[in-house]
């Protein structure tokens, strides 16, 4: 069983409910978390773990156009297909590295065959051991594209362990947002825990988030973290789960612990009793649904 937790908007709490919902699972499951917020994975700091702590190996998901100079006739027409503007003329093609998407429409319209495109580094994956579960993480290199691709592999290397172990359940942290690498993390979910928080912006970016997952048919439950903050908005949000007969799997009302926790890197669930009843309350929600 797979269960990915998403938000549209970043910094409502995602990592927290994932590090949490890991912390309680894994008393009596044997687990695994797939850390797929490649552009800023921080799972493992939740647990005491830096990017030292995995054992990493760089992989090559994208492709990047280079220039075959001696076979460049000077036409321009690279110039004209590329749609990312990642070719500028200096007496001659030069192709921006950090632009580059690697399409292969400029090597299509080369009538030279002046163009090739290699395969580039553009980022890794790696595994680490908490006390009590592996995870498994990915990082895309700095000005690289191909996350999706990344996220892939994170979760085909996560698949991997838990087949080897037996490990039935498996908690996916997803980036923030609607981009190709959360569609990628929703994708292979079971289930899908929305989390959101009493602002605007997370409202307006909750109901895109579930407009993704509606496409994908993958049943969902809605958490809103930091209630309190803006009871209006709160309200709002009820009255969307209502009028989109979505179920809200818990309310976690605003704590200073909360950030207690990243400071000590600790689940938050490890710090307080009435906390850890919130988050059993809610995995028992999950688990009713799944
Ligand atoms: S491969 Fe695509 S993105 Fe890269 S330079 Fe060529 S046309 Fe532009
Ligand atoms: S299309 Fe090919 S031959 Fe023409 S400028 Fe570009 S690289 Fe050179």
């Amino acid at each position: 069983m797979k269960i990915a937790v998403l938000s549209g908007k970043g910094g409502v709490g995602k990592s927290t409910v994932v590090a949490s919902l890991a912390a309680l699972l894994s008393r009596n499951q044997n687990i695994i978390c797939a850390d797929c917020d490649v552009t800023a994975p921080n799972l493992g700091l939740f647990f005491g773990l830096t990017d030292k702590n995995f054992t990493k190996r760089e992989v090559s998901t994208g492709l990047e156009a280079e220039l075959i100079e001696n076979k460049c006739i000077k036409c321009g027409y690279c110039l004209d297909t590329c749609i990312f503007s990642a070719i500028t003329w200096k007496n001659k093609p030069v192709f921006n590295r950090f632009l580059c998407e690697g399409c292969g429409s400029c090597q299509i319209a080369c009538p030279s065959n002046a163009i090739t495109l290699k395969p580039v580094k553009n980022g890794w994956i790696g595994t680490t051991e908490t006390k009590k579960f592996p995870i498994v993480m990915g990082q895309m290199n700095i000005g690289k594209s191909g996350s999706g691709e990344i996220v892939a592999l994170v979760l085909e290397e996560t698949d991997r362990i838990a087949q080897q172990r037996s490990i039935d359940w498996t908690l996916i942290d997803a980036a923030a947002g609607i981009s190709n690498q959360v569609i990628t993390a929703a994708r292979a979910a079971d289930f899908i825990v929305a989390v959101t928080e009493p602002t605007p912006a997370a409202l307006s970016d909750l109901k895109k988030t579930l407009s993704i997952v509606k496409h994908l048919g993958t049943p969902y439950g809605i958490l809103i973290n930091k209630t309190g903050i803006n009871p209006d908005t709160n309200k709002q949000i009820k009255k969307f789960t209502k009028e989109t007969d979505s179920s809200i799997l818990g309310e976690l009302p605003y704590n200073t612990l909360f950030i207690d926790a990243l400071i000590k890197t600790k689940p938050v669930v490890t710090l307080d009793t009435n906390i850890e009843k919130q988050f059993k309350t809610i995995l028992g929600n999950i688990m009713k649904r799944v």
